[in-house]
């Protein structure tokens, strides 16, 4: 299954993944400040890929 990989070490936050995002409740931002993707519900669009600007967010082929 295709899904969206998060590198925690590059993503401050910011949420305008969650924003491009056009499924509801897919990406989460943790208490961290990280996001979280469920990945069960992800329709593997990529948009968060192309909308972040930290490049935080890869493809997922595992
Ligand atoms: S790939 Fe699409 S559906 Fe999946 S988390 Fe990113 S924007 Fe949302
Ligand atoms: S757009 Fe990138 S840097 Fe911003 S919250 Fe999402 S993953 Fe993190």
């Amino acid at each position: 299954m295709m899904g969206v990989r998060v590198a925690e070490d590059k993503c401050i936050g910011c949420k305008i993944c969650i924003y491009a995002c056009p499924e509801p409740n897919v990406i989460k931002l943790t208490d961290s400040k990280k996001v979280t993707i469920e990945c069960i519900k992800c329709k593997s669009c990529l948009l968060c890929v192309s909308a972040c600007p930290k490049k935080a967010l890869t493809k997922d082929e595992a």
